[in-house]
């Protein structure tokens, strides 16, 4: 059944009442979808733009804290702690509501969307204005095995998870004498050749070499990487040249690189390439590029071929003709943005352009809701860096200016946590650089966090009916097997 729109959404009282169905809003309310880079950035700047009597300002996202995507790779590692990565939206969005839950339709007509919380019913809620930033998702491929066996590289928990399954496939190598069970625990294919997966392959890679030197067991010619590109050449943000650097950098550590080449399938983890090479391992990253948000297609904003919200130059969204919708504006990695420095072309998905959007689009939000004019977004791509491990690295800036190894890799940390939301998160982020140099980078694994319970559940005893005292009745009845697909059977089935 539809549940009704709701107004009673933000915890701010202010806003709530102002948002009562009939009455006028008296202060209107900026609802933004996604409290990632382009989210955090534009209710920041809002924020610090308008007063609270001007704008009430709610961020929608599932997650409790922005995600710096950049430093995930090193998140992985090891070299970065994973909580330092993320931005906590309470601490960082002062002034601001935060509503927890997934945004599950849109409905810009009506000017509401459906919230559907992680618990309980979903609810709708109004609004004034509508920012989307709601990013994307791994762009994935109908490959036999693929979603049984892969691992995608988009968000905090899965660099933890990739981590912990790494140094875990390490930890059980060490403990067999089976030669293919080795072999297959410590081959890693990674899928896609862009900066994300470059970066995520040459971190790990370094890490697993790292940690493979506390074990006597594993010989560093054990570990096999594996990169698997479709397209002639990696990294294409930037220079064949400095892509050609990195792949003979990446040749030197015994890095495999099959360029040209597809995943075919991976079925309980044999992986065949369409080269005809075949091979077991345990683990596959897939890197292999992103794509718009899916949720936007439960929405009635107009889309692109590719699914991205599209935009003008300002951030406000527009259809087909260049009409703008009202009230609509969109940025980031879900939006297909004008690049103005490079007509007929749209703005690449990256955090480069994603914060600076944000704080553009903070910007004219402000404008408009004081009656003044927007103004059109522009930014010049200022080049790339990536780390390649502790100490090595490519960059390449302002287009022609190329640096490779120690320089890069400090240009890239430099760089990054300068970027890095909130003096509490850069101040934490530097001083575990600090430890690491003096202290060595941590190599353990926690794999058991993914199951905390697994334990306690093995030693924990089962519960004996209690007998039945005559006139109890149905009171003391042992409990009743639940039927299938009832709430009783659903919720047993969740702590089973
Ligand atoms: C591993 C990796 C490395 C990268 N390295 C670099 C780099 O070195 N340099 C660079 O410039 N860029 C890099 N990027 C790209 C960059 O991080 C993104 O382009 C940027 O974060 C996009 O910002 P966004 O706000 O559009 O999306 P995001 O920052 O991803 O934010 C989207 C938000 O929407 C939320 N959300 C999702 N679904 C819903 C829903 N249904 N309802 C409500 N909220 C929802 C998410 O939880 C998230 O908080 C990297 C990306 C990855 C994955």
């Amino acid at each position: 059944m539809p549940t009704p729109v709701s107004d009673v959404a933000t915890t701010s009282t202010s806003t709530a009442a102002a948002a009562r169905p009939g009455k006028p809003r008296k202060v209107p309310r900026v609802v933004i979808l996604g409290g990632g880079t382009v989210g955090l950035y534009t209710a920041r700047r809002l924020r610090k733009r308008l007063g609270k009597r001007e704008a009430a300002i709610v961020v929608v996202d599932p997650r409790p804290y922005m995600t710096y995507a950049p430093f995930l790779p090193e998140a992985a590692a090891g070299s970065i702690d994973p909580r330092n990565v993320v931005a906590p939206h309470r601490r960082a969005l002062k002034g601001i509501d935060v509503l927890q839950g997934k945004v599950s339709e849109i409905n810009h007509a009506g000017r509401t969307v459906q919230i559907t919380p992680e618990e309980g019913d979903p609810y709708w809620i109004t609004y004034d204005h509508l920012v989307v930033g709601l990013g994307s998702v791994a762009r994935t491929l109908p490959i036999p095995g693929l979603a049984e066996q892969g691992i995608g590289f988009k968000n905090v928990e899965e660099a933890i998870a990739v981590r912990n399954h790494v140094l875990n496939r390490i930890d059980v190598a060490a403990s067999t004498w089976d030669p293919d069970l080795r072999k297959r625990m410590l081959t890693f294919v990674f899928v896609g050749g862009g900066f994300a997966g470059i970066e995520a392959l040459a971190e790990v890679e370094d890490m697993a070499r790292a940690a493979v030197k506390y074990y006597k067991a594993i010989e560093q010619e054990e570990l096999r990487f594996v990169l698997v590109e479709g397209s002639p050449r990696i990294l294409p943000e930037v220079s064949e040249e400095l892509g050609g650097y990195t792949l003979e950098q990446l040749r030197k550590r015994q890095i495999e690189i099959h360029l040209s080449t597809f995943l075919n399938s991976c079925v309980d983890g044999h992986v065949v390439l369409s080269n005809k090479m075949e091979f077991d391992a345990e683990t596959l990253i897939w890197t292999a590029g992103v794509k718009a948000n899916p949720v936007l297609q439960n929405s009635d904003l107009p889309l692109d071929k590719m699914g991205r919200v599209t935009c003008n130059a300002a951030l406000q969204v527009v259809d087909a003709d260049g009409a703008v919708v009202a009230d609509a504006y969109a940025a980031g990695d879900c939006a297909a943005v004008p690049d103005l420095y490079n007509p007929g072309q749209f703005c690449p998905p990256n955090a480069q352009h994603a914060l600076r959007e944000g704080n553009h689009l903070g910007d004219n939000l402000s404008r408009v809701l004081r009656s003044a004019e927007v103004t059109d977004y522009k930014h010049k791509n200022i080049g790339a860096v990536a780390s390649l491990g502790m100490y090595k690295g490519v960059a390449q800036m302002f287009g022609k200016v190329k640096v490779r190894g120690f320089l890069a890799w400090v240009l890239h940390r430099s760089y990054h946590v300068a970027a890095m939301p909130t003096w509490n998160r850069k101040i934490r982020i530097a001083a575990g650089w600090t430890g690491a140099l003096l202290l060595r980078r941590e190599v353990v694994a926690l794999g058991t966090l993914h199951d905390p319970r697994a334990e306690f559940r093995a030693a924990s005893v089962p519960a004996k009916p209690r007998a039945v005292e005559p006139g109890e009745g149905d009171k003391a009845l042992p409990p009743q097997k639940a039927e299938p697909g009832s709430p009783a059977a659903k919720s047993s089935a969740k702590t089973a």
